[in-house]
């Protein structure tokens, strides 16, 4: 299985617009980051976590030409607003794409994307997807997955299992059935916005905590902001942890 970081930012990305930061100016490639997704790879077949709003440069970035299925976490705007660009692997594999979130995440869906589910005028084209509630525990192309809630402010927002690798985005606390379920994880991507805590997400000092609980194999911190210079933070975390940068693969 491999995983592919289609991006590793916050919600404003890095360079943030507006922003004459040194990271913001850095022309370091690992300080520029896409809106926060994953692909999951295996056995010819992608899986994606989210459709951010960069959903088409990261395909062309990271040479994606096929999603087979997406999963969704959440439907704040940094992880929905690409969705439309599903069109392209629609057309790519001549396939309808199979969507899987919770009930509250179809029906935002339904809503925001109203336009896929009316009857209208043909041209341009619209994404082909099919809805499904997502099971706690299924498999996709042999890829066992496992879905479970943790907490990202009040918002309960799903977080996934893929064998012994788990996705957990935008989150400022774990509950107790959900670290059961990210024992022994060869990886865990995990949310660390910033060094301080924040109100929906974890700092970096919490998401250093949840790792010395845990104790996965490997760590890569996601959503990040441009606090962090990928160097500079990268030389100070303990072993076995990383921020994530875009285009970063990790073979399991
Ligand atoms: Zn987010
Ligand atoms: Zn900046
Ligand atoms: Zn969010």
């Amino acid at each position: 299985m491999r995983i592919i970081i289609l991006g590793s930012g916050t919600s404003h990305g890095v360079p943030m617009i507006g922003c004459d930061c040194a990271v913001c100016r850095s022309d370091n490639p690992k300080n520029r980051r896409f809106r926060p997704s994953i692909a999951v790879q295996h056995n010819g077949r992608t899986i994606l976590v989210d459709t951010t709003p960069e959903l088409r440069l990261q395909a062309l970035t990271c040479g994606l030409d096929r999603v087979d299925a997406v999963l969704f976490t959440h439907t704040h705007a940094d992880h929905i607003f690409g969705l439309d660009d599903l069109r392209r692997f629609n057309d790519l594999s001549g396939q309808e794409i199979p969507v899987y979130g919770d009930e509250g995440t179809l029906e935002d869906i339904r809503r925001i994307y109203r336009y896929i589910f009316m009857e209208t005028q043909a041209g341009g084209g619209k994404p082909r997807i099919q809805l499904n509630l997502v099971p706690e525990d299924f498999e996709l192309f042999g890829v066992s997955i496992r879905s479970f809630y943790v907490m990202h402010g009040r918002l309960p927002v799903l977080a996934y299992r893929f064998h012994n690798a788990a996705y957990v985005t935008d989150v400022n606390a774990i509950p107790e059935a959900a670290m059961e379920k990210l024992q022994n994880l060869d990886l865990l991507i995990l949310d660390a916005v910033r060094f301080a805590p924040h109100a929906t997400h974890f700092g970096l000092y919490q998401a250093l905590e949840v790792v010395e609980k845990l104790k996965p194999r490997q760590t890569l911190f996601t959503h990040l902001s441009h606090q962090f210079d990928h160097d500079v933070v990268n030389a100070e975390l303990p072993p076995g942890t990383a921020l994530a940068y875009d285009g970063q693969t990790i073979d399991l």
